[in-house]
């Protein structure tokens, strides 16, 4: 009885609208005096997903609210606000990400801009779009051409043309599935299953190489394999340019 790919994708979509409401009402987007650096429209996007989540039958791994349900054949991983900073700045690169595990891995993500509305959904095995359109990265390859985005402060200059640093791993990296950027590496002390299961879905179906910034795999496999640790990614559209991400990076 559990549920099939489309209706996992319909109800996430459901859910970002829902959310999408709850902030246009929201009238303070400072700090909830919650756990550090939650701020109020954490909380709200929070309180409305997870319990539309749990009443579809998912279980539910929230960065806001914790775990519930983890033994549901369906497991939703949430993060509420995806780039909260910005949110709380009125920088419009804040997203809804939701994605779903089962048995095989991960089944259906959706990353959702709450500020523009731009939305990205993939479905294992049957590819990635933005707002209807199928997407796929820019595939080039010379880290002297590309344009990268970063997670964090590069501890130095390794020879990309350009670089952004926006604010939002989730919306960072289906801006390199659509080809936006040519790649992403991630800086910082490493991003949670939050903030990159449903982007990385979006990455894989739309034929971007991505990996922890050893080179592995992401263990997103099945729910038993799934890391609770914090990671560090590298994501390219193009194998060579992401082979000479890792090895400028070499760590
Ligand atoms: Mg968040």
């Amino acid at each position: 009885m559990s549920m099939d790919v489309d209706a996992v994708v319909e109800l996430f979509r459901g859910i970002a609208g829902e959310i999408r409401s709850g902030l246009d009402d929201l009238d303070d987007w400072g700090f909830s005096g919650g756990h550090p650096g939650q701020y109020f429209h954490d909380v709200v996007a929070d309180e409305i997903a997870v319990p539309l989540l749990l009443d579809a039958g998912l279980g539910v791994i929230s960065e806001e609210s914790g775990n519930e349900g983890l033994d549901r054949p369906i497991v939703a991983i949430v993060d509420p606000i995806d780039g909260s900073t910005n949110a709380s700045l009125g920088i419009p690169w804040f997203a809804t990400s939701l994605s779903a595990i089962d048995s095989e891995g991960l089944l259906a993500a959706l990353v959702c801009n709450q500020a523009t509305g731009v939305t990205y959904v993939a479905a294992r095995g049957l590819g990635a779009e933005c707002d209807g359109v199928p997407i796929k990265p820019s595939g080039k390859s010379a880290l002297e051409d590309s344009i990268l985005v970063f997670n964090g402060l590069p501890s130095k200059y390794i020879g990309w043309k350009q670089y952004r640093s926006l604010g939002s791993a989730a919306l960072d990296l289906c801006g390199v599935a659509d080809g936006s950027f040519d790649g992403f590496v991630d800086f910082s002390s490493g991003l949670a299953l939050w903030d990159y299961s449903g982007a990385a879905l979006i990455c894989y179906e739309a034929g971007v190489t991505i990996t922890d910034i050893f080179g592995q795999e992401l263990l997103l496999n099945s729910l038993r394999a799934t890391p609770s640790s914090r990671i560090q990614l590298v994501a390219a559209g193009n194998k060579t340019l992401h082979q000479t991400l890792l090895d400028a990076v070499e760590v």
